[in-house]
């Protein structure tokens, strides 16, 4: 249910794991475990220490709801798979060439790639997106 705001905390570079069985009682233990803060859209996983509950089904609401409650000095944007979480690794233009589509490879310098699932991602829109969004929500 929360897997949009998932993946932009992970573009955030804040280290989230993504469960859609809040019925499953588990994650609050790791949660404890890792030290992990807890969203959840269930009521009754709410009423644990160290879990918010977010009410809206709107990712922007949800964003400003989490802004509130980041610093941006937690922040490292770009450096964690939105996919899977994995921390993102540089590689190098010349070893991506034909993994991207040819006009991106023409204007991009940097790209990343996820050592785990094999995504490659490089500053397109979605970055500049990003960037605007983390300076509207998160002062
Ligand atoms: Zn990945």
């Amino acid at each position: 249910m929360l897997g949009r705001l998932a993946k932009w905390m992970r573009l955030l570079g804040l280290d989230t794991l993504y469960y859609n069985q809040p019925e499953d009682l588990g994650i609050i233990h790791i949660a404890k475990r890792e030290g992990r803060v807890i969203l959840t859209r269930s009521k009754e996983l709410s009423g644990f220490e160290n879990a918010i509950l977010i009410c809206s089904e709107n990712l922007n609401e949800q964003m400003e709801q989490m802004g509130s409650r980041i610093s941006k000095s937690a922040l490292n944007p770009f450096s964690r798979c939105p996919e899977c979480n994995t921390p993102l690794i540089k590689v190098d233009k010349k070893e991506i060439e034909g993994e991207v589509p040819e006009y991106i490879y023409k204007v991009h310098s940097r790209f990343k790639r996820c050592p785990d699932c094999k995504r490659i991602y490089w500053r397109g829109t979605h970055y500049k997106e990003i960037k605007r969004k983390i300076d509207e929500i998160i002062s």
